[in-house]
């Protein structure tokens, strides 16, 4: 029998481009039921990451139109992790394969032939990884390149180039149910769990319309997020840096001594000021980053619920969605 695929969308103020895309992967839906590939139980699921515009509303237009479109909205906005996070445990009991992806058509959506083809074949993750980034502004490319490497060079594995556009089949999604953090990083929990998986290459578009909500900021606190909560590594760069400046303190303090036991003291007040600078800035860093560690120690104690599904556009007690 084929499988039943659930196309997780994710969306927050998409009403300029989720009139545009909505078809595409409708239509995508179609061609891989019509090759046999997929079963006609395969849905579209919008998670709407509680919105300010017409984005709601527009899924419901959808759903009603279509029985392929389903949506679930979440109480309030979320982040685009935990928006993830609530379509795929929404899917996970009710089909055999999801493929998560962007609303905006930056994702090419061709590429999800390939991510099926590789699950017949016998993956259970397959990541869509981006094969150029010749659309993306420099600026944007320089970022999302140093974020990779620098996410390596702490400690944090994730697959080079690879966001959140994968396929993940539901065996793998009853597993990672177990992870139970707050702390989501999607991209870089996923490998943790293990299976079979392999890569499909695409090439990144641009916006089809609206705008991106991640800017530089967002970017940084997305990377702080993944490297505190898939390494300690910083923690231990902090031990090593310890030790050297100890190590340098006693040298300095050798150096003192015997400079004071020549007689040759001098009022050193510039390397004096220089040092307790130094130093001081130093530790503030340090204990700025194992704060960092606390706060998450703190969220991950309270186990409060990663999403809150408000609506569907389904009834509940009917368990076949689409049927609205
Ligand atoms: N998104 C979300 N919640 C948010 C921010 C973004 O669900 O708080 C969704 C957004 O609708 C889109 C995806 O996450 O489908 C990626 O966002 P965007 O395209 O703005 O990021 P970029 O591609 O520029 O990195
Ligand atoms: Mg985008």
């Amino acid at each position: 029998m084929a499988a039943t695929l659930y196309i997780v969308i994710p969306c927050y103020n998409e009403e300029a481009v989720l009139p545009i895309t909505a078809p595409m992967f409708l239509e995508k839906l179609r061609s891989l039921a019509a090759l046999g590939k997929i079963s006609g139980e395969s849905r579209v699921l919008f998670v709407n990451d509680g919105s300010r515009d017409r984005t709601w509303e527009i899924i419901r237009e959808l759903a009603a139109s279509d029985e392929h479109y389903i949506g679930i909205s979440q109480s309030r906005n979320r982040g685009h992790q935990n928006a993830v996070l609530a379509g795929l445990m929404e899917a996970r009991d009710k089909c055999d394969i999801t493929i998560s992806i962007d609303c905006d058509g930056q994702d090419d959506i061709d590429a999800m032939d390939e991510m099926v083809d590789a699950y017949l074949d016998g993956c259970e993750v397959v990541y869509g990884v981006r094969a150029s980034r010749r659309t993306d502004s420099f600026f944007k490319r320089f970022t999302a390149q140093s974020f990779y490497k620098f996410l390596a060079a702490m400690g944090a594995e994730v697959v080079y180039n690879h966001a959140d556009y994968r396929l993940i089949s539901a065996r793998v999604l009853r597993e990672f149910a177990n992870f139970r953090e707050v702390n989501l990083f999607l991209r870089g929990l996923v490998p943790l769990v293990g299976f079979k998986s392999t890569t499909v290459s695409y090439s990144r578009a641009e916006r089809l319309a609206g705008e991106s909500h991640y800017p530089l900021k967002k970017m940084i606190a997305l990377a702080v997020d993944g490297i505190t909560s898939l390494s300690v590594k910083p923690l231990r760069l902090i031990t090593g840096f310890g030790f050297a400046v100890a190590l340098l303190s006693f040298i300095g303090v050798l150096w003192a001594l015997i400079a004071a036991l020549c007689g040759k003291t001098v009022a050193g007040w510039a390397s004096m000021t220089c040092i307790v600078c130094f130093v001081s800035g130093v530790q503030l860093i340090c204990l700025g980053i194992i704060g960092e560690y606390i706060g998450k120690i703190y969220m991950e104690t309270k186990q409060r619920p990663r999403y809150i599904i408000s609506e569907r556009t389904w009834e509940e007690a009917d368990d076949r969605p689409g049927r609205v």
